[in-house]
């Protein structure tokens, strides 16, 4: 699995940001890759997350930030439009096994 491989949250499709969830499935989705602009397929099926992956059909193997790009570009879009970004209230606890780091993180039920 190359970088470019990663799944991808956010396409661009008519100068907008759009969540998978908003947009037909497949090539038909009509999004291009927030990064490198080229087409973009949505899966949508029932064993992974739906997420958007570049159309296979086309070299893409030069996109290397399509995960990093459509996050921050969608972040933008809803500051510019909403004024305000909410994400959910989380803790991270790191645990030590073995030298390594271990971190979970638990979702908390409100804002304080
Ligand atoms: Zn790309």
């Amino acid at each position: 699995m190359s970088a470019s491989d990663n799944r991808i949250p956010f396409g661009l499709k008519d100068g907008r940001y759009m969540d998978v969830t908003a947009v037909d499935s497949g090539l038909a989705c009509g999004c291009v890759c927030p990064s490198c602009h080229k087409k973009l397929q949505a899966k949508k099926g029932t064993k992974m997350a739906h997420h958007f992956s570049h159309d296979p059909s086309q070299d893409h193997e030069g996109c290397r930030s399509a995960f990093e790009t459509a996050v921050h570009k969608m972040a933008k879009q809803i500051l510019s439009e909403e004024g305000v970004f909410v994400v959910p209230s989380l803790s991270v606890t790191e645990r030590k096994k073995r030298g390594q780091a271990h971190y979970t993180i638990h979702k908390q039920d409100s804002c304080k």
